[in-house]
């Protein structure tokens, strides 16, 4: 029997988008390529136990198998099959591993795909230091920032075409024949569209979540000296959106200087902007001035990983990816595939990416349970290679070892 024909219920959405989560939820999980399998094998039984210890069975998760990646294509020649897609959103919440992207040719990728089918515009990374883990960094505490990454446009669109194709040419012959505009020969084309639609709902996400957890600031990284009309425009949109919808919560970099002498005002959050590049150095220099950063795909996926470097590595770095209507959690991490089966990987992003799930549950009881023994497990000098060879001193461990580690601390007195 599959796992959604047994006696759980489906999550469903309000009217005003809230979640309704009933106690026995159905929630899809994709366990994914490379080392999918073995972060999943390792997550899942934390969540459970986690769960169970909470709520002492009054609540219980009914996980549901959706295909998609390698093992689908092997099992039935589909890398994306449309039941997955249903199913996905029927469960309105799923979680999954990394899957594969061929560099160049083959499948599009299957995230981006399945980020764009779905409608799950906003990419959500928190990045947070947890105590033990060792960084390149002096103060890697002072980093605490949660990156919305807008999702479904910019170069990640997927439009483009190879050089030499006939319709890199025709787009070439239209670029001179319309605008005078020469490109050498033999050039590829990509095409960078942003929307004011796009933006808007992303730094809607932003400021919201940033009113709702009293943080105090809203950054908007772009890339608008260069490139004005897409870039300049996501800064434009922004500090738009947020005066006509967020006017009496939110100001200015330069209204809190020149009204309220740089001291911000209580339940008050500043939106600022920062070039792309300059938001790079202010992360390493001065990271404890930035909270929340609304940024376009591809800002959001260089700045994400450089800040998960600065707390631990891609190991401790989870996320998810948020749409209105169905939310997938998944680590930030591609699937690693030197260490694919070996059972050696960081499962921390997969568990850590869990949290943010149980939080988007509202189970924050559970969320708080694994959080807590995930910390205890590394200040216990108990970690996978990545952190070990950091670290003087500690326990190195296998993938499932560190899961069987923390299960057992959330016993602990
Ligand atoms: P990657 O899979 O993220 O791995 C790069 C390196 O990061 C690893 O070799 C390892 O470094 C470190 N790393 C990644 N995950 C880790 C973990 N859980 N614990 C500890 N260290 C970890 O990047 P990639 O090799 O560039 O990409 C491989 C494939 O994944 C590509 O096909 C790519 O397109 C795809 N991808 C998928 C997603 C997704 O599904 N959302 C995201 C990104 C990439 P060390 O070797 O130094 O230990």
């Amino acid at each position: 029997m599959a796992a959604h024909e047994s006696t759980g219920s489906w999550i469903t959405l309000a009217t005003d988008g809230s979640l309704v989560v009933p106690d026995h939820p159905y929630i899809g999980f994709i366990e994914g390529d490379g080392v999918g399998p073995d972060i999943w094998a390792a997550t899942r039984p934390v969540v459970e136990k986690a769960v169970d210890k909470c709520y002492a069975g009054r609540r219980r998760i009914h996980w549901v198998e959706l295909a998609a990646g390698e093992k689908s294509h092997r099992d039935s020649g589909q890398w994306l099959p449309e039941t997955t897609l249903e199913l996905l959103r029927r469960c309105v919440v799923a979680i999954k591993g990394p899957m594969t992207t061929p560099v160049g040719e083959g499948i599009r990728s299957l995230n981006v795909a399945l980020r764009q089918l779905l409608d799950l515009y906003a990419c959500v990374r928190p990045v947070r230091y947890i105590a033990g883990v060792p960084s390149p960094v002096k103060h890697p505490e002072k980093v605490s920032m949660v990156v919305f990454r807008e999702n479904t446009e910019d170069v990640y669109a997927g439009i483009e075409w190879p050089a030499g194709s006939d319709e890199a040419a025709r787009v070439a012959d239209f670029l001179r024949d319309s605008f005078g505009v020469e490109l050498f020969p033999d050039s590829a084309i990509g095409i960078k569209p942003m929307s004011r639609f796009g933006t808007e709902r992303l730094v809607r996400r932003a400021i919201q979540y940033a009113i709702d957890h009293g943080l105090p600031s809203v950054t908007l990284v772009h890339k608008g000296n260069i490139m004005k009309y897409t870039e300049g425009a996501f800064r434009g949109w922004g500090y738009e959106l947020a005066a006509s919808e967020f006017g009496d919560l939110t100001l200015s970099e330069a209204e809190l200087l020149e009204k309220h002498g740089g001291v911000k005002p209580g339940g008050r959050v500043v939106i600022k902007d920062r070039i792309a590049d300059s938001m790079f150095q202010q992360a390493l220099l001065r990271p404890d001035e930035y909270s929340v950063l609304a940024t376009p795909n591809l800002n959001g996926d260089y700045l994400s990983d450089a800040l998960a470097a600065q707390v631990g590595g891609l190991g401790m770095a989870p996320g998810a990816n948020i749409g209105d209507a169905c939310a997938v959690f998944e680590a930030t991490h591609g699937t690693a595939p030197k260490y694919a089966g070996l059972d050696r990987i960081n499962p921390g992003s997969l568990i850590l990416s869990s949290v943010m799930m149980l939080d988007h549950l509202r189970w924050a009881e559970a969320a708080r349970c694994i959080e807590k023994a995930l910390e205890k497990t590394i200040l216990d000098g108990i970690v996978t290679y990545d952190l070990a060879r950091q670290m003087k001193g500690a326990h190195e461990v296998k993938c499932s070892e560190f899961a069987a580690a923390l299960v057992d601390r959330m016993d602990a007195p």
